[in-house]
């Protein structure tokens, strides 16, 4: 996994790897543990809410993180999903609210709900 596990615990962590064993938004097969020299494709602990909290003792619930591949982790950056669907690495590689899997999904319409 990345260099921090934002103190998920490992039970948690090892039902979120045996679920996403592919990147949630390009569906590439990850590698894990992380390789530092192949980081593109390793798989990496992304938080779906930018907003916080990113720690698992500040409240970090299981359903704001999902496991993707390092490529897109470092295109997403610090930007919402709606704003990196509409970036070019996301248009290439078709990658978009109907493209990704299901636990992005649904917090895509949890994000929906609370506007
Ligand atoms: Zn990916």
């Amino acid at each position: 996994m990345a260099k921090k596990n934002f103190g998920i615990p490992d039970k948690v962590l090892a039902e979120l790897i045996a679920r996403d064993t592919a990147c949630v938004y390009c569906h590439k097969i990850m590698i894990y543990p992380y390789v530092a020299k192949n980081s593109k494709n390793s798989a990496t602990i992304e938080h779906l809410n930018f907003d916080g909290p990113f720690h698992w003792s500040d409240g970090l619930q299981t359903e704001d993180i999902v496991i993707c591949c390092g490529s897109c982790n470092s295109s997403r950056g610090a930007k919402t999903l709606p704003d990196w669907f509409r970036a070019q690495y996301c248009i290439e590689r078709n990658i978009n609210e109907t493209s990704v899997a299901e636990p992005v999904k649904s917090y895509l319409q949890r994000q929906k709900k609370k506007k």
